[in-house]
């Protein structure tokens, strides 16, 4: 009931607008045995063509603590990062992920995974082997899942970390420059990293129509992606305005509130069920 509390008992997962700024971070050893004990586990939000047809669902880590509350990314991923938890919890949310994805391909759905990693898992040289394992127990083909690297950090040791993005290429996993035009996302990574997707930070994005500088950024990372052959996602798309400003600039996928918030694993199957057709 203190004022922590009281802000995460208005959080909701499927929207961390709110009480993003708010949050303060957690501790380590609490976060260790949540890890352990699968309680952060997996939402899921589509990323659409212009037609509306799911192309992949990103994965979205949640955690609901003892007290019931949703605790937001914003507060443990920084912390998993300085910790080593980090290594864990994606293979933790991967696996569960990876698990519904597998029954959701069986029901006949086609759409890709799209999983967030850190540059802290480039840390580890097994990773790739580690993501394959867990893929080909639930037979899942590492062509079926996009990893998704959010720079937020720089990467410590660059020929270790393009070591093990390579790795992660050859295995057929496709790899997504996350919140590009922010953090250490930069020109220089789509030169020496094979990606294949580039996610167009929502600051570029959201309200876009109103924002001159902000639409150079968009139309010209747009057009960059294109001749790099990378597949564009928009996200942040709230509004219909934004929805048309990312079509008319030519973006591929796009993603946000406006269309589908991240979903509880049962929430996002009947999304499936009414939004998709099975092949
Ligand atoms: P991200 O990968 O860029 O994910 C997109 C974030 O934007 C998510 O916030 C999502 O809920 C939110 N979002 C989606 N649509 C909209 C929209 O229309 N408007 C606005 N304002 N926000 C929207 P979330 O879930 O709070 O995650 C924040 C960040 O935490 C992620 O940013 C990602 O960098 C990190 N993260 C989340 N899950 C994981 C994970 O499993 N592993 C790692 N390493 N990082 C994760
Ligand atoms: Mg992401
Ligand atoms: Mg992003
Ligand atoms: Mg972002």
């Amino acid at each position: 009931p203190d004022q922590m509390g009281e802000l995460l008992s208005k959080y909701d997962p499927a929207d961390s607008r709110y009480t993003r700024p708010l949050v303060k971070p957690v501790r380590g050893d609490v976060l260790q045995e949540a890890v352990q004990k699968d309680r952060i586990t997996p939402y899921f939000q589509p990323k659409l063509d212009r037609n509306k047809k799911i192309a992949s669902a990103e994965v979205l880590a949640r955690w609901q603590d003892n007290n019931q509350l949703f605790i937001p990314p914003i507060a443990f991923i920084p912390v998993a990062e300085d910790t080593g938890i980090i290594q864990e919890l994606t293979l933790s949310v991967f696996k569960q992920s990876v698990a519904h994805f597998s029954r959701w391909l069986a029901m006949g759905y086609k759409f890709k995974l799209a999983v967030n990693i850190s540059t802290e898992n480039l840390k580890e040289l097994t990773f790739p082997d580690q993501l394959e394992e867990i893929a080909s127990k639930y037979h899942v083909s590492c062509d079926q899942i996009i990893l998704e690297l959010t720079e937020s950090r720089l990467m410590e040791n660059l020929v270790k970390g393009l070591d093990v993005l390579s790795r992660l290429r050859l295995k057929g996993f496709a790899l997504s420059i996350d919140d590009f035009g922010t953090g250490y996302s930069s020109m220089e990574h789509l030169n020496r990293i094979p990606f294949n997707e580039l996610k167009i930070d929502r600051a570029f994005v959201h309200d876009v129509h109103q924002d001159p500088a902000a639409s150079a950024i968009l139309e010209s990372s747009t057009s960059l992606a294109k001749k790099l052959r990378m597949v564009t996602v928009a996200e942040g798309v709230e509004t219909p305005e934004d929805w048309r400003s990312v079509v008319n600039v030519g973006c591929d996928l796009i993603q946000g509130f406006y269309r589908a918030k991240p979903m509880a694993p049962e929430q996002f199957e009947s999304w499936l069920v009414t939004n998709s057709k099975v092949a």
